[in-house]
């Protein structure tokens, strides 16, 4: 079965057709600046990568575009739409109604339109994206696999506020976790190369990216994550301050007079690894700026370093014992610095990190030393391939 995997953002549309006999990726592609001019970016089995500019004044448009580039008669990787068994459409958050992945229909996304304000940055994309792909491909199953899936194993106490309980019943305000098709994958990625099974497995997975967030797997279960009802909570990121006193919320819009929305715009996009040291967002800037001797790079690293060390902490206690770190995304797949730095002093826990593995690079692997109790790991995070796995579970248990 071929399955089409759709990441549709305000003005993009990220997408990947994998064939499932064999999990190979025959083509992907990134199509941008939906509803101002339109670019397509495509890569498949048959051709080199190609940029086309090309009008798309709705994600349809470009639906139909990406549709043409995969049926081309002389080239395309496919002879037909009738050749994707399914599309898996990846969603943020469908607040607490939606908690596993679901078929698509008019009905579900009457309800998922109800769910706009839980991710009111992606929710609308995703929605478009849902729209235009059936506007194309009619009765193709969708499947739509939700951030928050994975993490709905947690229990109650992890998951609640202490605010008054009625404001949970009333506005379904709880943490909700994201990240959570990345956290699975690596999860059972890194299960199969210790060859456990994950239920024998107290696992804490490390996904750092520009957005970061950590999960405690216990027995291949959620059971924690630092990413709350938002994606803003947790430790620091790119340009997000994560988790802050929050009386400085209130304090600070009183005191430089910001509206709710200008607040939110701070601490999502001028905080973080950007706000504090006034450079960049991205932690390759911030490693250059650090050689330099800059001041505030380095703290914000040092922040960034020992705000995941705490919740690493914290996860180990609650679970009650640690066997396995995973590191994953940007960050944690290719800066081995920093891999460094966040397992240093941490062999009280059993961890230990060989340096001559950890400077190595591609590809699943161990960067633990032999000695060490905890097993540490790198596992390049897919996804896409996560999506479509599910999606063809679902498309295949409806026969
Ligand atoms: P992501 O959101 O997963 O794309 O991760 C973005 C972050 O990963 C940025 O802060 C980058 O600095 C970092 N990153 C991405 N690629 C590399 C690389 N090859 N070496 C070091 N850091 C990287």
């Amino acid at each position: 079965m071929k399955i089409l995997v759709i990441n549709s953002g305000s003005s993009s549309l990220k997408y990947q057709l994998i064939d499932m006999d064999g999990e190979k990726v025959l083509a992907k592609g990134l199509c941008e600046r939906i509803g101002i001019d339109g670019r397509l970016k495509h890569e498949d089995v048959n051709s080199e990568e190609v940029v086309i500019d090309a009008a798309m004044e709705n994600h349809a448009v470009a639906f139909q575009m990406v549709i043409d580039k995969l049926t081309n008669p002389e080239k395309g990787v496919i002879k037909s739409t009738s050749e994707i068994g399914a599309v898996g459409h990846r969603y943020v958050n469908g607040g607490e109604k939606f908690s596993e992945i679901v078929l698509s229909n008019d009905d579900i996304v009457a309800q998922l339109e109800d769910s706009i304000e839980f991710a009111p940055l992606h929710n609308p994309a995703h929605i478009t994206g849902i729209k235009a792909c059936k506007e194309v491909m009619g009765d193709v199953p969708q499947c739509i696999v939700f951030d928050t899936a994975f993490h709905r194993t947690m229990p109650k106490y992890a998951y609640l506020y202490p605010l008054p309980y009625e404001l949970y019943e009333k506005y379904a305000v709880r943490r909700y976790g994201f990240h959570g098709t990345s956290h699975k994958f690596v999860s059972q990625k890194a299960a199969e190369f210790l060859g456990k099974k994950p239920e024998d497995l107290k696992m804490i997975t490390c996904h750092l990216g520009n957005g970061s967030s950590l999960c405690a797997v216990d027995g291949g279960k959620c059971v924690d994550t630092s990413m709350g009802f938002t994606p803003l909570a947790g430790f620091m990121m790119g340009t997000r301050c994560g988790d802050v006193d929050p009386s400085v919320v209130t304090y600070i819009m009183k005191k430089e007079n910001l509206s709710p929305d200008e607040m939110a715009d701070l601490m999502n996009k001028k905080s973080g690894a950007l706000g504090v040291s006034g450079i960049s967002s991205d932690f390759r800037d911030l490693d250059a700026a650090v050689e330099k001797g800059d001041e505030k790079a380095k703290l914000a690293l040092d922040i960034f370093v020992y705000g995941v060390k705490k919740f690493i902490g914290s996860y180990a206690a609650a679970m009650g014992g640690l066997d396995c770190m995973v590191f994953t995304a940007g960050i944690g797949e290719n800066n081995a610095m920093l891999r460094d730095r966040i397992c240093e002093g941490l062999e009280f826990l059993g961890v230990s990190i060989d340096d001559e593995k950890n400077a190595k690079r591609g590809g699943n692997r161990e960067i633990s030393s032999d000695n060490s109790k905890v097993k540490v790991l790198v596992i390049p995070t897919n996804e896409e391939l996560m999506i479509a796995r599910e999606t063809k579970e679902l498309v295949e248990n409806l026969k």
